[in-house]
């Protein structure tokens, strides 16, 4: 039978694997089915496509523009999930399984799509806020960050086919970097059959997206600075290709996402009858079998209370013993094949390691039973548990990761000690505490948080809606520290920044603002002809500023703002004794100031494109206002965002097309000698003039 030859994609072509690739079968009934290698294609000039080509049309795209590319894609390959989910079947996934990578995959490009929102529609990140270089405030700095201007280049393990790609490619897709992946052979067609569609799809644009379905060997030979590498694997082979000496002479990151010897804690707070000690017997037994433990997220290691170790063992064993295992296609199943004889192998080789300092208690190897399918043929195993009730002596389950369906429970005695046994894996992913204190929470988590990359505490509160131990969260840290390579791959805005390149920038504020389009204070203005409340949203230029009208603050508009509002603060009355305080007599409330402000600056009385003011950021009161003060407001387009909220046909409201512009509200007071004495970001919708 001749086996179907899966093709790279690479220098804008279609490049099919040549008939002495290696051989990749359907771990459920072992049957050969495809054949993958990447000989025909030249890696120097793959990359090098990317950076050129890719590379030059995503940089100049806006983070908006990206996003929503994202959000195109994703929406693509929703619609063709049902051809995904059949060809997953043959990595050995229940349909669940498939779902974390399938759905979860599609649910990054979504989530990261939606950061957009967070990001200036510019091609670059401003980074934190200016730093006054000067006295006088004519010579400030601030950070960009720009597109590095290389390839992104994904190496992957092989248990998560889709999600493995998108999680990585959505987050350099969105800093304006270019990707080239090479999925790990064996599940390697489940890849290649998403970026067929990917490519077809039209929406990247060319040489966004490169794939190489073989080994790929010798590929690092040809980074140069300004790429990035992202590498997901066993320890073994990160550390190996971490050393390759051109990444060291072209200075070229690698982040490394690296087996971890995950640790799900149990509480000592907890009893066998609380609703906890459930969560967690339900917890660990999905981690256990879910992916038939095929993930780097698993718990590895279940360090319980020394007198709970009995009745976890007895619960975990009635819990695991209704997993059926089998071919995902027949009803019922729970538990799939791992990726590949190969991979059932390796957990074999593995489980011996374990069994010389530790005693299996539950699963036997020998005798499980397979629903549909051979038990040979296909890469199945059982579930197995070891129990280690020397934890601190008998290490061998704080080292050795069997990547299956693999745990060992160990007892503790105090919070100590579990804090070390978790620590004993020497950096984990993730780690989890099950309890129902939270002083035990809190204390638990201040002190593991060096050794694992997230903490997950779990309690009959959040339980039902919680993602679970094993589900890295596109917009939380994905990573960990020490053995798990100390990457971070994901991490809402923070993963996307990994991709940029931060750059100091110094100049006068009106410079700083020409480059960053965002107003910077002190920058000058400009006349903008009109009330900037008159001005549609494209209209509108950042550093449009008026000058308003004073306003005099007395006495009793203090009085009525304290009546008309409720605040009646001891230092908005005139009877207060102000000795001791930080006021010399009644001040104005703060609030007062921001609401004259509203006042002095708002076009009141047509109707304009102006359609709401939706909040204040950053507002400071810097000085106090007295009676007697004359207040006036320097208003200033501060920056320009498109709204892009998909609209609801069932709210007219919803269609009027608009977008969000910030305004710098300065409150001054120029009868002193530091006239600023408040400061606001306001944010206002404001009408487009294409409707
Ligand atoms: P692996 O054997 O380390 O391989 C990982 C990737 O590296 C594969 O794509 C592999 O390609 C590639 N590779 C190996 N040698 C290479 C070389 N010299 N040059 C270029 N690429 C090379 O790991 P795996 O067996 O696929 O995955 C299982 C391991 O991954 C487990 O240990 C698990 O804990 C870990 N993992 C970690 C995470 C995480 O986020 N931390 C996630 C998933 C899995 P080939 O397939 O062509 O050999």
């Amino acid at each position: 039978m001749s086996l179907q030859k899966l093709n790279n994609y690479a220098l804008g072509q279609w490049i099919p694997s040549t008939d002495k690739g290696e051989v990749l079968y359907n771990s459920i009934t072992g049957e050969p089915l495809y054949i993958a290698d990447s000989v025909d294609v030249d890696f120097a000039a793959a990359l090098e496509y990317g950076r050129k080509t890719g590379g030059k049309i995503l940089r100049k795209m806006t983070f908006h523009e990206r996003g929503r590319m994202l959000k195109d894609l994703a929406i693509y390959l929703q619609a063709r999930k049902d051809k995904y989910y059949a060809i997953s079947a043959y990595t050995g996934a229940t349909k669940a399984d498939s779902w974390v990578d399938i759905e979860g995959g599609f649910g990054n490009l979504f989530t990261n799509a939606s950061l957009r929102r967070q990001l200036p529609d510019e091609p670059f990140y401003i980074d934190g806020d200016i730093a006054k270089l000067s006295r006088g405030g004519s010579f400030i700095g601030h950070h960009i960050m720009v597109p590095k201007p290389g390839i992104a280049i994904h190496i992957n393990a092989y248990n998560f086919p889709v999600w493995g790609m998108l999680e990585k490619i959505a987050v350099n897709l969105m800093a304006g970097m270019p990707a080239i992946v090479k999925p790990a052979q064996v599940t390697s067609f489940l890849t290649e059959a998403v970026v067929q569609d990917i490519i077809a799809s039209g929406i990247l644009p060319e040489g966004a997206l490169q794939l190489l379905v073989g080994s790929a060997r010798g590929i690092l030979d040809h980074v140069k600075n300004g790429d990035v590498v992202t590498f997901t694997g066993s320890a073994h082979t990160g550390r190996m290709l971490k050393a390759t000496q051109r990444l060291i002479d072209e200075a070229v990151p690698f982040n490394m996402e690296a087996d971890s010897l995950n640790a799900s804690v149990l509480g000592a707070d907890v009893t066998p009858d609380m609703p906890e000690f459930d969560i967690y017997i339900k917890e660990v037994a999905r981690e256990i079998t879910t992916k038939a433990g095929q993930k780097c997220t698993a718990v590895r290691r279940m360090i319980v209370p020394e007198h709970l170790v009995s009745p976890v063992q007895e619960a975990l064993a009635k819990r695991l013993a209704s997993t059926t295992i089998g071919d995902p296609a027949v009803e019922g199943v729970r538990m799939g094949a791992l990726a590949g004889l190969q991979q059932r192998n390796d957990v074999l080789a593995k489980i011996e390691q374990l069994k010389t300092s530790q005693e299996i208690i539950i699963g036997d190897l020998q005798n499980f039973e397979v629903v549909g399918a051979d038990r040979e043929k296909g890469a199945f195993l059982p579930p197995v548990v070891f129990l280690n009730n020397d934890p601190f002596h008998n290490t061998a389950a704080h080292e050795i990761e069997a990547f299956g369906p693999v745990s060992t429970l160990m007892p503790y005695k105090t919070l100590d000690e579990a804090i070390e046994l978790a620590a004993m894996g020497k950096g984990s992913l993730v780690s989890s505490f099950i309890t129902y204190d939270d002083r035990l929470a809190r204390d638990y988590t201040l002190e593991a948080a060096t050794s694992h990359g997230r903490i997950l505490v779990l309690n009959r509160d959040c339980a039902k809606e919680s993602t679970g131990h094993g589900s890295p969260m596109p917009m939380l840290v994905h990573g960990g520290p020490g053995r798990a390579g100390g990457g971070e791959e994901m991490g809402g805005i923070r993963g996307i920044l990994h991709y940029m390149q931060r750059t100091a920038i110094q100049g006068s504020p009106t410079t700083i603002t020409a480059i960053t389009n965002v107003f910077q204070q002190g920058a000058k203005g400009r006349d903008p002809g009109i009330h900037p409340f008159k001005k549609h949203y494209e209209e509108l230029h950042i550093g449009d500023q008026i000058i308003t009208e004073k306003r005099l603050i007395t006495s009793e508009d203090i009085d009525r703002f304290a009546a008309l509002s409720g605040d009646n603060f001891y230092a908005h009355k005139t009877n207060t004794d102000f000795t001791g305080t930080m006021f010399d007599q009644q001040v104005a409330h703060g609030y007062f100031i921001m609401s004259i402000a509203a006042g002095l600056f708002v076009d009141s009385y047509e109707m304009n494109p102006v359609l709401l003011n939706y909040g204040i950021d950053e507002l400071r009161f810097t000085k106090p206002v007295y009676p007697g003060a004359n207040i006036h407001i320097r208003f200033t387009c501060k920056q320009k965002l498109p709204n892009d909220t998909t609209p609801d046909p069932e709210n007219p409201r919803s269609l009027i097309k608009r977008g969000i512009v910030k305004w710098l509200v300065e409150m001054l007071d120029d009868d002193t000698e530091d006239p600023l004495v408040g400061v606001a970001t306001i944010l206002t919708m404001v009408k487009t003039l294409e409707q």
